[in-house]
């Protein structure tokens, strides 16, 4: 679905804004992004959490085919206009032997970066991977591969995700330093913008949470989730919407702002010739982690068995094509 700058006027009940977001939305064209680059990753030996087979394997065999980019290309900045992207999902999960995932990781323009949680402040592991448009991005390679000091100290972290972290809060939460570096890596990229960061699956609001306490004035933020939670903007289920149709709605927020920001003078408005947008999308991963066992998809297999995972796949093969068009 597209969502016209005439429907975002109407909503915004003020047909002024119809001409003005008109001027103010960016043509395909102009959201190119020139960065790219990825870390390289030590083979596995990982004791704890045991890779399910080839279907984990996925980000791990297109990275081999992936060429490695110039540092040059790395470094330079997000171009005007551009969009920015961040896909989180567990390190060892079979999202990233999607067709349409695979083609992402494998695109120069994108950054593949393993990691863990333990690196950045919890006391369990956490294998994640982050696939993201921000060439220039570094994580610490996920443990054991690169062992934390907790692993190095004592072969074993003080608890486990499985077993011990039962909290569904704690569970999906993102550690608040590895969402500092993300930021940081985003701002240093987009020098003098304006930037709205666009949380697709808020979920527990973590990332948003740390956003809002730590970039106040830098970083400005829309959340949307399926579940109607305090601090979210919006509640639209994805498996419906396009990413270009979240981009809309957060634009109508700013388009808000400026109107609030117009009565007062007091802050900055937000001009949308100069905005960068950041979409951070942990999509859910229940059907794609190990932890949910052969229920969505047998051991060793991409191919999901139930609609319920069919509807996962065409969901992010559609935000993965979107994602390689337009970013
Ligand atoms: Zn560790």
């Amino acid at each position: 679905m597209i969502f016209s700058p005439t429907v975002s006027a109407t909503v915004l009940g003020d047909p002024h804004f119809a001409s003005d977001k008109r001027k103010m939305l960016p043509s395909l064209a102009d959201l190119s992004i020139r960065s790219s680059s990825h870390i390289g990753v030590n083979k596995l030996s990982d004791r704890v959490a045991p890779l399910d087979g080839l279907a984990g394997d996925g980000w791990r065999l297109t990275k081999r085919a992936k060429k490695r980019n110039d540092e040059e290309l790395r470094d330079q900045p997000v171009p005007a206009g551009a969009i920015s992207f961040v896909i989180e999902n567990p390190l060892d999960g079979k999202l990233w032997s999607l067709e349409g995932l695979k083609e992402l990781i494998e695109s120069e323009k994108t950054n593949f970066c393993p990691t863990s949680y333990c690196h950045y402040g919890y006391d369990y592991r956490k294998r994640t991977g982050f696939l993201t448009s921000l060439r220039g991005l570094r994580l610490s390679p996920a443990c054991p591969q690169k062992p934390c000091r907790e692993w190095s100290s004592h072969s074993k972290h003080k608890r486990d995700i499985r077993n011990d972290v039962t909290d569904q809060n704690e569970r999906n939460s993102i550690p608040g330093p590895l969402v500092d570096v993300i930021m940081e890596e985003w701002i240093k990229k987009t020098p003098g913008k304006h930037r709205l960061l666009i949380d697709v699956f808020a979920g527990w609001g973590s990332v948003i949470e740390r956003v809002n306490a730590k970039f106040k004035g830098e970083i400005l933020t829309y959340a949307n989730d399926i579940k109607n939670r305090p601090g979210n903007d919006i509640e639209l289920n994805m498996f419906d919407f396009d990413l270009d149709c979240i981009i809309q709605f957060a634009k109508l927020k700013l388009a808000n702002l400026k109107l609030a920001n117009g009565a007062n003078g007091s802050q900055v408005a937000p001009e949308e010739t100069n905005l960068a947008i950041l979409l951070w999308i942990s999509t859910p991963c229940e059907t794609y982690s190990s932890a949910g066992g052969n229920t969505s998809r047998d051991s060793g297999s991409i191919e999901p068995k139930t609609k319920k995972a069919a509807a996962f796949d065409a969901m992010n093969t559609k935000f993965a094509e979107w994602l390689l068009r337009v970013c």
